[in-house]
């Protein structure tokens, strides 16, 4: 068990499924940030929206499909990171 203060944003947590897992079911402690792997730019991404919009009950593997650069309007191969949030 790891202890640190930063967050470790992976492209998928051994916890959680992807395929499975919609913003809805999500829990709290995780945060949600997207790559974009043409301009390297990086954002989090605010889960209430999500949880609240029509990507409700879309899982996070579509949502990363689904996302779209706001730096350079890359759509393609965008990286949804998932972090958890430190506890202590
Ligand atoms: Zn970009």
């Amino acid at each position: 068990m790891k202890h640190r203060r930063s967050i470790e944003l992976v492209p998928g947590h051994e916890a959680v499924q992807t395929d499975m897992e919609t913003p809805g079911t999500l829990p709290q402690w995780y945060v949600l940030h997207a790559r974009c792997p043409a301009c390297q730019h990086q954002t989090q991404i605010n889960r209430g929206t999500l949880a609240y919009g029509p990507t409700r009950d879309v899982s996070l593997a579509g949502i990363g499909r689904r996302l779209i650069c706001t730096a350079c309007g890359n759509r393609r191969t965008n990286e949804l990171l998932i972090g958890k949030l430190p506890r202590d």
